[in-house]
C-alpha cells in the first residue's frame, strides 16, 4: 500500500456505542482508542453553552440536561427530524450523526494522521432512505464514504477473519450457514449468511429498527416508576425529563447487574422522595418476555424466508451488547438446539469487519484481485404505488421482492396517457402490504422531459436498480425511439442538496466544525 495513502478505516456507528477500526500494514484490524482512552464512544451529543461535546461526557450530562442531549439518533435517521427538539430546534438526524462521525474522525486522525475514506456500518434491516441518510451524515462530517456495509455481514467477516477464512492458502475454508442475531442498544437485526471460503453471502434478513436494549431498560423504568407512584401520592418521575433520564440510567445499570447476578437493587430519588426497589432476574425476564419473543418471531421469519430450519444452521452468532442477557442466550439455545457463539460479539467486531471490507475496496481499486466476495440481499421489497383501475384503491405492485440477491435490476413498462405528454411520475415505496399500508415512502421517480410529440400510449420503460449496498438508482428509456430519458428521484425525506449545503456551511466555518454548530443553534435561539 503506498505510504501516501491512508489505511482502510471502518466505522461502526452504533445506536448507543460507536467504534472505529483500521487495517495496519500487515492488514490486521486494530481498534482506534478514542481521546478519552476508551475502546468505544457513546453515540451521544451534548449541545453545551459554548461547544458541542460528544461521547462519554455527553452521556453523563444526559441526566442533568436532557433537553441539550441527543441520544439514540440512529433510530430516527432517514426521518426529517430527530424525535426530540434540541434547544428548541428541529435538527435533522443526519446532522447529529455527522457530529458523532466528526468526533470519531478526529480521534482516528490522532492515531493515523488525516483520513477521509471510510466504510460505515448500517443494520441489514435499514431501508434505502436510512442508508442514504447515513452516507449523507458521513459527507457532512467531511468523510468520503466508500460504502455502507450491513452490520451482520461485517460481524460475519470479523468472525471469518478470526477463524482463518481469509488465509492466503484458503486451507481452513469450510462452508458454514451462520445465523447472525444482533441485539444492540436500539435496533435488532437477524441475518442468515452462507460463508464458504472467501464468499460471504447473505441469504435472508429481517429486523426491527425500534427494538433494542433501551426497550428492556424502559420496562425497568416503568416498574420502578409505578412503585414510586404507589409510595408517593401518584407522583410520576417519568413526567420530568431529568427524572426520566436518571431513572433510565439507573435501569440500565440494574439491567447489566442482572446479567451477572440474580437480583439488582435500585435506589431512586426524585423530588425529595425515595424508593428502594429490588428486581430479581426472574421478574426482569417476565417484564420483558414479549420483547424477547418479538426477536424470536423475526428469527423464525428469516429461517422461513431462507427456506430452511434450525437443523440446517451450522452456527448461531450472537452480536450486540444486549445479546449478553442470559434470557437471550437461553431462549436461542432452547429454540435452536445450538450453543450460541459470542466470538464475534466483542465491541469491536463490527468495526473490524468494516475495516476489512474497506481494505477490500481499496485493494480492488488498485487492481489487486479480490480477497473475498460479498453478496447482499435487499431487506425490503421495492414497489410502485398506483391506483388499481378496478377498485380505485391504492395498489402496491412489487418490482423487486425482499431478499433478492443484489445488485438487482428490474424493468417496468409504463404508458403515456395522452399525446405529447411531457411528464411521467411513479411513486416508489419499500415494504408494506398489497395496498401499500405500512410501507416506507421513498419518493417519486420523475421524468419531466419526455421527447416531443410522442403519441398517446407510448411505452416508457423504467429500470429500478438496487446497488450492492441497497441504494436505489433509476433509469428510463423510450423503446419506440430507442432513446434514454433522464429520470430523477424526488425524495420524501432526507436532507435536500440545498439544506445539506446550509448545514455544511454551518458546520465548516473557521471556528471549527463543532464550535460553529453550537453557535448556529444558539444564534437561532436568539442567544
Ligand atoms: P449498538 O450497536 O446498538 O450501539 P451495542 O451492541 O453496543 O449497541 O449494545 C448496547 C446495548 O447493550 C445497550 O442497550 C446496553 O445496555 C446493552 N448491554 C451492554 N452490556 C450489557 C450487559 N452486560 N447486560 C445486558 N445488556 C447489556
Ligand atoms: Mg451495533
Amino acid at each position: 500500500m503506498p505510504s501516501t495513502q491512508q489505511p482502510p478505516v471502518g466505522i461502526d456507528l452504533g445506536t448507543t456505542f460507536s467504534a472505529v477500526s483500521y487495517l495496519d500494514n500487515s492488514r490486521r484490524p486494530n481498534l482506534v482508542i478514542n481521546s478519552e482512552g476508551d475502546r468505544v464512544t457513546p453515540s451521544v451529543v451534548l449541545f453545551d453553552e459554548t461547544s458541542v461535546v460528544i461521547g462519554k461526557e455527553a452521556l453523563k450530562a444526559a441526566a442533568l440536561e436532557p433537553d441539550r442531549v441527543a441520544s439514540h439518533v440512529k433510530r430516527d435517521i432517514g426521518s426529517p427530524h430527530y424525535s426530540r427538539t434540541i434547544l428548541g430546534e428541529q435538527v435533522p438526524p443526519e446532522v447529529i450523526q455527522s457530529l458523532i462521525l466528526e468526533k470519531l474522525k478526529r480521534d482516528t486522525e490522532e492515531v493515523l494522521g488525516p483520513i477521509s475514506e471510510v466504510v460505515i456500518t448500517v443494520p441489514a434491516y435499514f431501508n434505502e432512505p436510512r442508508r442514504k441518510a447515513t452516507q449523507d451524515a458521513g459527507r457532512l462530517a467531511g468523510l468520503d464514504v466508500l460504502d455502507v456495509i450491513n452490520e451482520p455481514t461485517a460481524a460475519a467477516i470479523a468472525y471469518g477473519y478470526q477463524h482463518g477464512f481469509l488465509d492466503e492458502d484458503g486451507k481452513t475454508a469450510r462452508q458454514e450457514r451462520v445465523l447472525v442475531y444482533d441485539l444492540g442498544g436500539g435496533t435488532f437485526d437477524v441475518t442468515l449468511m452462507e460463508l464458504d471460503g472467501k464468499n460471504y453471502n447473505t441469504v435472508a434478513t429481517a429486523g426491527d429498527v425500534y427494538l433494542g436494549g433501551i426497550d428492556w431498560d424502559k420496562r425497568i423504568v416503568d416498574y420502578v416508576a409505578e412503585v414510586f407512584q404507589e409510595n408517593h401520592r401518584g407522583v410520576d418521575p417519568r413526567q420530568n425529563p431529568a427524572g426520566l433520564q436518571r431513572l433510565l440510567r439507573d435501569a440500565e445499570d440494574a439491567k447489566r447487574t442482572l446479567t451477572a447476578r440474580q437480583q439488582a437493587t435500585i435506589n431512586y430519588e426524585y423530588a425529595g422522595e425515595g424508593v428502594r426497589v429490588v428486581i430479581t432476574r426472574e421478574q426482569f425476564e417476565s417484564l420483558t418476555a414479549d420483547l424477547l419473543e418479538r426477536t424470536l418471531f423475526t428469527t423464525r421469519k428469516v429461517l422461513k424466508d431462507a427456506g430452511i430450519g434450525w437443523t440446517d444452521v451450522t452456527r448461531l452468532l450472537l452480536v450486540g451488547g444486549s445479546s449478553r442477557m442470559p434470557m437471550v442466550q437461553r431462549a436461542l439455545h432452547d429454540a435452536s438446539g445450538i450453543k450460541p457463539d459470542r466470538s464475534a460479539a466483542e465491541d469491536e467486531a463490527v468495526a473490524q469487519g468494516a475495516a476489512i471490507y474497506a481494505g477490500l475496496l481499496c485493494s480492488t481499486r488498485e487492481g489487486e484481485p479480490a480477497s473475498m466476495q460479498i453478496k447482499n440481499v435487499n431487506s425490503h421489497s421495492l414497489g410502485v404505488l398506483a391506483q388499481d383501475p378496478g377498485t380505485l384503491r391504492p395498489k402496491n405492485s412489487v418490482i423487486i421482492k425482499s431478499n433478492t440477491v443484489l445488485p438487482a435490476v428490474q424493468g417496468r413498462r409504463f404508458k403515456t396517457s395522452k399525446a405529447a405528454q411531457k411528464q411521467i411520475s411513479v411513486k416508489v415505496i419499500e415494504g408494506g402490504d398489497a395496498a401499500g399500508n405500512n410501507a416506507s415512502p421513498i419518493g417519486r421517480c420523475v421524468i419531466d422531459n419526455l421527447p416531443q410529440d410522442l403519441p398517446a400510449g407510448t411505452v416508457v420503460e423504467v429500470f429500478f436498480k438496487y446497488a450492492a449496498n441497497g441504494r436505489l438508482q433509476v433509469k428510463a428509456r423510450v423503446p419506440s425511439i430507442n432513446r434514454e430519458v433522464a429520470m430523477t428521484i424526488q425524495r420524501d425525506s432526507g436532507l435536500t442538496e440545498a439544506k445539506f449545503q446550509v448545514w455544511r456551511e454551518k458546520l465548516l466555518n473557521d471556528e471549527g466544525p463543532l464550535e460553529s454548530q453550537s453557535t448556529a443553534l444558539r444564534k437561532s435561539r436568539g442567544a
